[in-house]
Formats: structure tokens, C-alpha cells, sequence
């Protein structure tokens, strides 16, 4: 009987950024089952990972017990048993782990200075643990050496939407796409990313909107709903937007009377843009002359016009630049701040927007006050108690890496992030792991980062805190807890609060509300919004305008939060993948997340439903690509690129261009990153995952 449970309990999904409110079932302490119930950005939908991706909390590796490396331990790496760990672990009390795991990291700080040090946060995290993790490295060890995942999704489109708009976070949310005429969706692959926000654009289609699909992967779920589909070629997305833009300008389609009121720079922007002819850049995109002016001519003539935008734009050594044509195509055609219209970067974790607000970031602070300002600096001084803080900006994720790997960051506290899968070009990241003097890993599982531990601090599901998240809208909303951790887990913002502690910072929070409170203090983004409106309400959009808004869906009507509220045209060039295709690596990587499986897999993959309709690693290729390698489909695949090879069952997938290999990144037994390319684009400072140069071996 599917209505057999003892409880019910509203709380938000912990997978993608669309965060679909859920009701969690609870029966005799654990998950019976999820529903989902009519929050503002899902309207009672779910995709498969909400409705049977919940198991994941009750599976057996979930970390019981404090643990701390053995002495007598095999070397550090992937060579733990996670079925037996007692070779390279022993169980310890709460009250050794944490001296140990404070000690370790205090001595560091003693011996070689509080810059030795680095954390990285989680957008798996609440957005008051996020604000207590930032606090714990500038306050305990006087410097910015703090990021999170952010870093590896979005972190170009951040920057660029800070430089040219004045703020990081969408301008309007996904739902607005019912009041638009055209929407364009370009780098994303929402059917299997944001399978709920797309159910929203195919209404949109299916009631006459024209959608317009950008992307190197002909993607099947929302091709048969386009009125356009441009499969361009993967890493041209600057010449390919340049020349849209050129249509508009050359054609005299642009939004005269919007550009002269609320833009900066479109006069050097309309001389840059001239030189990007339709004829010059299909030769490089790919895409035809005459399809490059219709999109163009559509949605420049729009009524009102979105985009959306997801990691095919942003994780490209040019993905601010890319980033930036997205924001100057907005606002040639005034499509920003008005109902159907906006800039929209679709985020990837159920919580990255709200730990990015929260200030898991090197170079801002909560709500994205910088830290090299000295007003900034001297409010939070004032609000923690006279704590002086470092300003300069903190290294970024792979910055962090690289310096452990030299040798001048020896200690690290890693909470819920996993970068011996995550990061780029794997290898040198965990080796790099290995030389750590002390590592302190704080997650639910035993993951392949936790492996290299020196000790591991068991931490929480979403499912069992109490707090609040903010999804892709900028919508804040309610975590409530369903079920209790196990065994000896504790919720993470109080591990958070005893580590500071025990290092000496005298924290006092009794309650996630009170933490909440005191961010409210430094974020204005907060404004209007409460504990006590969230525990009724379930969710309020920021900005709020009052105690009975429920929030601002669209954003930015009356001008940008820049100098003379206008916002900047940036002009970009037309600049390689850092990493071009040659004789002995012929092909073209990329890299992404599939339906079943998120990110590095440590939850979905221990999902008994997830795991069983998605359970063996695989890469996707043309069947045309098939053929010549002599492979059939179901077969294996070498991967070779020069940082490492892989070999992997091979799907035939008419998606991808044969020249192409897709690869989703969940899998350990054929980490995609073991492959991926590490330079960075200068800005965002995010890694090229979506371009290498690669070659495919038959096995
Ligand atoms: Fe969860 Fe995202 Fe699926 Fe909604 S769309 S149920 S938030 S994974």
C-alpha cells in the first residue's frame, strides 16, 4: 500500500538546481516514498531522480562513525575495500575526530601560515552550512582559499553576468518562459539536466513558442519541439553568436530606444561587430548563412525573448567571452527585464546559487561583496567579533589543486565535494591529495576524496537537515527534515560549529535559525525574507520587496545594479579550444552529466532504481564512428587523450557528431576526468571539460 507511512514532511529534492518541492513520505524512520507538491518552480512534476533517487540515504556505506586513518595504513589512494575499510581506517569518538581533524589543521596553520590551508564548501550544503564554512577559513585561518563547485559550472557566466549586469544570478526565472515568444536554449541539455524545467519549455513550444536549440549534440528531447536546431560545431560558440549579433546590427534590428537607455558601450560594440559576416563564421560554426539570419531576425523581432544557457557555454576556456555574447544578444534586442524576457544560466546543483550568495567563493564575501573592499571588510568584522580578514582574493578549486600539488597548501577540510573525481585531469589532482599533511573530509560515503582522509567526519543527507537552499530562480526555500542521520552522522553545521570551536573561534549557534539570521545581517538579498516566512511559505524569491512579496520573478526593469544602471556591451573574440584536434588525437571529448546519474555518482549510483536502469559506464558515438572502428554497439572503447586513457563500453548515438565523443562523468571505473583538460578560461577560472582532443581505440 503506497499510502502505508507514519509521516509526511515537505522539503526540496536534493539533486538539480530547478529544486522541486517534494513531500517525503517517512515510514518507521526511513523513506517510504516522494510526491511532488506544488512548489513555484515544479508545480507538483518530478523527474526520475526525485520521485526514486531518495534510497541513496539508507544504503549501506552511508558513514556511521567518526574515522581516522590507521597508522599502519597502505599508501593513500583509490585502494579502499568499501565493503571492509578497517585496512586503512579505525572508528574514533566524536571527541577524537574532531581534536584530531582541529589539531592537525591548527598546527598546519602554525608552522607554514593560515595560507597552507584550503576548504572547499559543497552545493550539496544548506545555505547556512555554506555561510558557516566560508566563515571557518576567513575567520580561522585569515585568508580567501575558500571555493566550491561552482568553480566547475558556472563560475565564467558568474563573471561575466557580474561585469556586464552588476549581478551573478539569473534575471529572471525558467517559469518565465510563459510569458515569452521566443526562447533560446543553447549548451544545455535540459531533457536529462533539468528534466522538469524542460517540461516547462515544451509547453511553451507546444502552445506556439518558437524554440530555437543550440548545441553541438542534436539532442533528441527537445529537437522534435524546435523551429530551429543548430548543431554547431562544439567550441565556436563566439563566432557563431557574433554573427547573430551581426545580423541585428547590420539589418537594423536592435532595440534603439532600450539600448540608449539602460547600455554602456554599444557604439565600439556595433563597430567590433561588423566584422563577424554570417559568410565568415558558418565557415568555422558550421551552420548555414541563411539559418544564422532567420534565428537572428526571430529573435530580434520577438515581442519578448529568453535565453538559457547550461555548461556547453560555460566550461570552455572561452566561456566568459561566450557568456558575455549571450548577455550583449539580450540587450541589443531589450530583452531583459520585462515579463517572457531574460538572461537565464541554468544551474547545475540543487544548491549552487544559494552557496555562491553565501559566500563559498575566494574573491567575494556573502552576496558577492568583494573582498578587497575595506567597507566590506569592516562589516564583517563587526558582525563576527572583530575578526580581521585577508584582502586579497583566495585561490580558486584547480588553483587550489595546483598548489597542493607543489607542495605550498599542505592541509585541507573538504566538505561534500569530491575532487579525485571532479576535477580536471584527475590524476594530477589526487596525487596531489596524496601529499596532503592532513586531509579532513566531512560527506555521507566513503568517496574516492575521502579515500586519501586523514580523518572523516560522517555528515548528513539533505533529507535529514533542517535549513534553507536556493535554487536557479534565486528562490529561497525550506529544507525540513524527514528522517534522523544515522548512527553516529551529525548534521553538518554543527560539525562546522565544533571544528571552529575546538580551533580556538568561539562560535556560539544553537540552531540553523540563528545562523540564518546572522547572514541577514551582511546580505540585502535576504531582505524581506524570514525563517518564519519560509516556514509557512515554503519559498520567497529574491529580491523581495515586502513582507508580503512573494519575491521578483523578473529583475533589472528599471535599470542594472552598475554605474548609471546601464549595463555593458563587452565585445568578444573569436579564440581555439586550448586544445586542438590533431593526427594522433583525431576526435573531439566532451564531457557531461546523463539523466540517471548526477555528478560523480556517490548518491544516484547507490540509488537502487537509478542504479539499475543506468549501471554501467558508457560513452556515446555516431554509428557512423562505430563502423569505421569496427566496434559494435555495447561494445568497448579506448579513450586515449595525453593526460590518461580509459576504456569503456560504447553507445551508438546519432546525438553526436561523428567526430565526437560524449562522456558522462559519474562513473569511477572510467572517470571521465582522468581525460579532461585542465587549462582554464582567464576569467572564470573554469576548466575546458567541454573540449579535448581525443582518440578511440577499438578494444
Ligand atoms: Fe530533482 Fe531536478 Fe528532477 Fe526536480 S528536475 S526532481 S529538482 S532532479
Amino acid at each position: 500500500d503506497s499510502r502505508d507511512f507514519d509521516e509526511e514532511v515537505e522539503s526540496v529534492c536534493p539533486f538539480c538546481g530547478v529544486g522541486c518541492q517534494v513531500s517525503i513520505k517517512v515510514k518507521d524512520g526511513k523513506v517510504k516514498y516522494v510526491e511532488g507538491i506544488n512548489g513555484p518552480s515544479n508545480e507538483g512534476r518530478l523527474c526520475v531522480k526525485g520521485r526514486f533517487g531518495f534510497d541513496y540515504i539508507h544504503h549501506g556505506h552511508r558513514l556511521t562513525k567518526p574515522l581516522i586513518r590507521r597508522e599502519d595504513a597502505p599508501d593513500k589512494g583509490l585502494n579502499v575495500d568499501l565493503n571492509d575499510i578497517s585496512t586503512h581506517f579505525r572508528e574514533a569518538s566524536w571527541e577524537e575526530a574532531l581534536e584530531f581533524a582541529a589539531n592537525g589543521l591548527v598546527d598546519i596553520r602554525s608552522y607554514y601560515g593560515g595560507q597552507a590551508v584550503a576548504g572547499f564548501g559543497s552545493a550539496k550544503c544548506t545555505n547556512e552550512e555554506a555561510y558557516l564554512f566560508q566563515k571557518l577559513i576567513r575567520q580561522g585561518f585569515k585568508h580567501n582559499n575558500v571555493d566550491h563547485c561552482t568553480r566547475l559550472c558556472h563560475a565564467s557566466s558568474v563573471a561575466a553576468l557580474q561585469e556586464n549586469v552588476g549581478s551573478g544570478a539569473v534575471t529572471a526565472s525558467f517559469n518565465e518562459i510563459e510569458n515569452a515568444d521566443v526562447a533560446i536554449v543553447i549548451g544545455a541539455n535540459p531533457t536529462e539536466n533539468h528534466p522538469v524545467a524542460a517540461t516547462f519549455f515544451k509547453q511553451f513550444a507546444k502552445r506556439g513558442g518558437e524554440l530555437i536549440v543550440i548545441d553541438p549534440r542534436a539532442q533528441t528531447g527537445l529537437k522534435r519541439y524546435a523551429t530551429h536546431l543548430l548543431q554547431f560545431r562544439p567550441g565556436t560558440d563566439v563566432a557563431l553568436l557574433n554573427a547573430v549579433m551581426n545580423v541585428i546590427v547590420e539589418e537594423k534590428l536592435y532595440d534603439r530606444q532600450y539600448i540608449e537607455g539602460f547600455t554602456e558601450g554599444f557604439f565600439e560594440f556595433r563597430e567590433h561587430i561588423r566584422a563577424f559576416t554570417p559568410e565568415r563564421m558558418s565557415e568555422l560554426c558550421g551552420i548555414a548563412p541563411e539559418v544564422i539570419r532567420a534565428v537572428a531576425r526571430s529573435f530580434a523581432r520577438a515581442r519578448a525573448g529568453m535565453i538559457f544557457w547550461g555548461m556547453g557555454v560555460s566550461q570552455h576556456v572561452h566561456g566568459t567571452d561566450n557568456s558575455r555574447c549571450l548577455i550583449s544578444l539580450a540587450l541589443l534586442c531589450g530583452h531583459v527585464g520585462r515579463p517572457g524576457t531574460g538572461l537565464h544560466p541554468l544551474r547545475g546543483q540543487n544548491n549552487v546559487q544559494g552557496a555562491s550568495d553565501a559566500g563559498l567563493i575566494p574573491h567575494v564575501m556573502p552576496d558577492y561583496q568583494s573582498v578587497t573592499d575595506k567597507e566590506v571588510r569592516d562589516l564583517f568584522r563587526h558582525i563576527w567579533r572583530g575578526t580581521e580578514l585577508d584582502g586579497s582574493a583566495g585561490l580558486t578549486v584547480v588553483e587550489i589543486m595546483d598548489r597542493v600539488y607543489r607542495g605550498s597548501i599542505r592541509g585541507m577540510y573538504v566538505l561534500g565535494e569530491n575532487p579525485a573525481m571532479s576535477d580536471p585531469d584527475v590524476d594530477h589532482a589526487r596525487k596531489a591529495l596524496a601529499k596532503l599533511d592532513h586531509l579532513v573530509v566531512q560527506d555521507i560515503f566513503l568517496t574516492e576524496t575521502a579515500m586519501y582522509a586523514d580523518v572523516i567526519l560522517p555528515a548528513s543527507a539533505l533529507p535529514e537537515k533542517h535549513g534553507t537552499v536556493t535554487n536557479t530562480n534565486r528562490t529561497v526555500q525550506m529544507v525540513r527534515r524527514a528522517v534522523p542521520t544515522p548512527g553516529e552522522a551529525r548534521e553538518d553545521w554543527k560539525i562546522i560549529v565544533d571544528l571552529a570551536n575546538r580551533m580556538g573561534l568561539d562560535w556560539d549557534y544553537d540552531d540553523p535559525h540563528e545562523v540564518f539570521n546572522e547572514m541577514k545581517m551582511s546580505m540585502k538579498s535576504l531582505h524581506h525574507i524570514t525563517w518564519n516566512r519560509l516556514e509557512t511559505e515554503g519559498a520567497v524569491t529574491y529580491p523581495c520587496k515586502g513582507p508580503d512579496d512573494p519575491g521578483q520573478s523578473v529583475v533589472f526593469g528599471d535599470g542594472f545594479p552598475r554605474r548609471a544602471g546601464r549595463a555593458k556591451f563587452t565585445p568578444a573574440r573569436v579564440t581555439p579550444p586550448a586544445e586542438m584536434p590533431d593526427k594522433d588525437f583525431p576526435m573531439i571529448l566532451t564531457t557531461g552529466r546523463q539523466l540517471e546519474h548526477w555528478h560523480t555518482g556517490s548518491m544516484t549510483r547507490r540509488a537502487t532504481v537509478l542504479d539499475a536502469v543506468e549501471p554501467e559506464a558508457n560513452c556515446s558515438l555516431h554509428p557512423s564512428t562505430l563502423r569505421k572502428l569496427g566496434v559494435a554497439p555495447g561494445g568497448k572503447v579506448r579513450l586515449v587523450t595525453r593526460r590518461g586513457e580509459i576504456e569503456i563500453m560504447a553507445r551508438a548515438d546519432r546525438q553526436v557528431a561523428p567526430d565526437m565523443v560524449f562522456l558522462p562523468f559519474a562513473y569511477v571505473e572510467a572517470a571521465a576526468n582522468v581525460l579532461t583538460n585542465p587549462a582554464l578560461d582567464p576569467w572564470g577560472k573554469i576548466p575546458e571539460f567541454k573540449y579535448s582532443a581525443v582518440r578511440v581505440e577499438a578494444v
